[in-house]
């Protein structure tokens, strides 16, 4: 969809949106944030007319500060970072994909992304996912990021459907790729356009406890070939990991279980994606061969998470 020439008439339609926002804004979000730092909202149309951003100032907390966001310039940068990162490597340009990561933020904030073109994004708690995905338009591809439950992989393929839903990133047990692939099959029954549904592996790459993931070698090539033999509606589509901040290896890591998985599965290596960097280290990541980079804060600010740690 072309992003010019239709500033105003989008903007008005996506004001109308926050209708229904605001009831979800009150709910999710107060439980996430806490009441206490739930911020006035406040629109702005920034000096390009085109393109509105989103400002939110913070409420007067303890510490007072005035959070603003610029999202539409901050994508631009992220952006721009990417394809220097992109050409610098002698990689082909849009070779890698911008995941924008939502997770804790307001719907608005996803809305001003969208209208800057974003169209990936990722969000790491099923129900926000479900909530936000029913609220922006059905061009949108969403990632499943975070640790996901297995009694909550039906709940969230049936909500958001497999045109929306493009990937689980995060898979590391068979119990939760069947729990997927069931509840895949079972979408799939009455419609005429069976879709299978995307997956990353998702590799412990940094061998620390705290991480999810399997970890390389065995334990990837296991997995991987479980999935394939016994679950038929998932289509492994690539890995992912999270990684040490400051620790490259990482990444190297995860491109030699790409290949691997690769030779598993009988595919071309460059058919696999790998789904790494974050707003620390994205450009290592596009050095190391990243196809997909998750980036949160750096597009839509800190997120604070003091009135509930996860
Ligand atoms: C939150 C999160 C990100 C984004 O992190 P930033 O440092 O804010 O860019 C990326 N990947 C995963 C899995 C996350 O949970």
């Amino acid at each position: 969809m072309a992003m010019g020439g239709h500033g105003v008439a989008t903007y008005t339609a996506f004001a109308a949106l926050r209708t229904p926002f605001s009831a979800y804004y009150s709910s999710t979000l107060s439980r996430i944030l806490g009441p206490a730092l739930r911020p006035p909202l406040a629109f702005a149309v920034s000096s390009r007319p085109a393109i509105p951003s989103v400002f939110v100032m913070s409420a007067s907390t303890s510490s007072d500060a005035d959070i603003a966001v610029d999202i539409a310039s901050n994508i631009a940068s992220v952006r721009q970072r990417m394809g220097d990162a992109v050409a610098a490597n002698d990689r082909p340009p849009g070779s890698v994909r911008l995941v924008a990561v939502s997770k804790t933020k307001p719907l608005e904030f996803l809305q001003a992304a969208y209208e800057n073109g974003q169209r990936y994004f990722g969000e790491n708690y099923a129900q926000e996912l479900m909530t936000k995905a029913s609220e922006l338009p059905d061009d949108v591809s969403w990632h499943f990021i975070g640790p996901l439950q297995s009694n909550k992989a039906a709940p969230l393929v049936k909500a958001v459907g497999l045109n929306k839903l493009a990937c689980i990133e995060t898979v590391s047990t068979v119990k939760l790729a069947e729990k997927l692939n069931r509840a895949v099959e079972t979408m799939n029954k009455d419609v005429e356009e069976k879709k299978k549904l995307g997956i990353y592996i998702q590799v412990n790459t940094s061998g620390e406890e705290s991480k999810s993931g399997v970890s390389p070698g065995c334990e990837v090539a296991d997995l991987v070939k479980k999935i394939s033999e016994e679950c038929s509606w998932l289509s492994i589509d690539g890995l992912m990991t999270i990684g040490a901040p400051g620790d490259d290896s990482c990444f190297d890591i995860l491109r030699l279980c790409r290949d691997e998985v690769a030779s598993i599965l009988d595919r071309d290596p460059n058919d696999l994606e790998l789904s790494m960097g974050m707003s620390g280290d994205f450009e290592v990541a596009i050095a190391k061969g990243a196809t997909s980079v998750r980036v949160g804060s750096t597009i839509f600010g800190d997120r604070d998470y003091s009135n509930n740690p996860k």
